[in-house]
């Protein structure tokens, strides 16, 4: 049993960044900086001084480098989840990282966040906890608005541009797109923040939060030449507008095509989607990825959503050190949410039960380390666990966007509606 595992701690203080590690964050992000001809624009920003908190987009690791010369000469202190820690978890303390478990409530964070702010840093969260799916902005939480009231120092917003066209989550390679834009701006002062409710600062970031990476794209005129640019594209455009069958895209050098009907579309150079034959329906892929949103939240109010019983492999991160196999059975996601349960080789049983209200969305992997496959990353505020799915009748995208459509399901029966982009 894992009881005597000892377990990460969120609650560990973050400490000032350590002075020999300071200008090497900045060296370590120069290269990539320069060959992606980075720019970044400046809006009330220009004679910043720290403390504040800066709040930014989320598409690859890019942004971090972004960030750092961003906010350069100030020390910043970074929220990141568990699963960035892993096998590093000191040089990422020493550095200043505030740990944290993905999608889950943890008072402990906005304390250490307000410790930073009081060391005069930058504290610095990526409030959409995961790379965009698909280059559009996640949810973002609705506890945002309070915690730049608790904090009480400027907000300041930095959302970077083209991260995603380079470096997609569905398929990492970087295709050296350059330039890349960043714009870096000031939000909201202290006085506008005592001022404002916190559902208006809430609207307030959820307006500064709107960008897509597609359109930037094709608004800068950004060619992506690599020859396998669709692959692992059907990971996201999971099901065929065509014949709307799901769970069987496949993708290969520049095609997307459907398993099912055999429908095929070029992935251009310019971002857009093409059918080989016929008519393209979507030719912007964050439409597509709507589309799908829009099918899953018919499910969820008709409600029948179901993932089925799929079989399962579990491994589990009570500490940064290493993952644990916890072994295998069975998950199933529905109209109540997750619920797994595995055994091990010992025959010790394990259970992680998220309910709708619990979770408003959830991080996934695709292909997690190339070897893996793809999964969902559940977390509890002292685990995480990693639940890879087996066969092919399913799609994390798809459980990925349920999670989401029941949470907004549920706080409209419950009378509270989420404001547009908020859970
Ligand atoms: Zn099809």
């Amino acid at each position: 049993m894992q009881d005597d595992i000892k377990r990460f701690s969120c609650a560990a203080k973050p400490v000032h960044t350590k002075w020999y590690l300071h200008p090497l964050t900045y060296l370590l992000s120069a290269p990539d900086l320069v060959r992606h001809k980075c720019e970044i624009r400046k809006s009330g920003t220009e004679n910043l001084k720290p403390p504040y908190l800066l709040l930014c987009n989320h598409n690859a690791f890019l942004d971090f480098k972004v960030a750092t010369k961003a906010t350069w000469p100030a020390s910043a202190n970074y929220v990141v989840a568990i699963d960035g820690f892993i096998g590093r978890e000191k040089l990422l303390r020493n550095v200043g990282c505030i740990g944290k478990r993905k999608f889950t409530n943890d008072p402990s964070v906005v304390l250490n966040l307000r410790r930073v702010v009081k060391n005069g840093d930058v504290a610095v969260v990526y409030p959409e906890a995961r790379y965009s799916l698909c280059g559009t902005t996640a949810v973002l939480p609705s506890g945002l608005g309070q915690l730049c009231r608790f904090l009480n120092v400027p907000v300041v917003t930095l959302i970077c541009h083209g991260h995603h066209i380079n470096s997609p989550f569905w398929n990492l390679h970087d295709r050296g797109v350059s330039p890349t834009e960043a714009e870096f701006r000031l939000l909201l002062t202290p006085e506008q923040i005592s001022q404002l409710e916190p559902d208006e600062i809430n609207r307030k970031i959820a307006e500064a939060f709107q960008y897509d990476d597609y359109a930037w794209q094709k608004e800068k005129d950004i060619r992506v030449t690599y020859p396998k640019r669709a692959e692992g594209l059907h990971k996201v455009l999971y099901q065929c507008p065509h014949c709307g069958t799901e769970f069987r895209m496949k993708s290969s050098g520049i095609r997307l095509y459907c398993g099912a009907c055999g429908m095929g579309w070029t992935y251009e150079e310019n971002g857009e989607l093409r059918a080989e034959d016929g008519k393209t329906g979507f030719s912007h892929i964050p439409d597509w990825y709507e589309w799908e949103r829009e099918n899953v939240r018919r499910e969820v109010a008709a409600g029948t959503y179901s993932s089925g019983t799929l079989d399962v492999s579990v491994e589990s991160l009570p500490n940064a050190r290493h993952f644990i196999p916890i072994g295998r059975g069975t998950m199933v996601h529905d109209m109540n949410g997750f619920t797994v349960r595995t055994t091990d080789a010992e025959g010790n049983t394990y259970e992680m039960v998220k309910d709708v209200p619990s979770l408003y969305s959830c991080h996934i992997e695709y292909e997690y380390l190339g070897k893996h496959g793809d999964c969902v990353d559940l977390n509890t505020l002292t685990d995480t666990w990693y639940v890879y799915p087996e066969g092919s009748d399913f799609s994390v995208t798809k459980m990925a966007l349920a999670t989401e459509e029941l949470y907004f399901r549920y706080m409209r029966d419950r009378g509270t509606p989420c404001a547009p982009g908020l859970a």
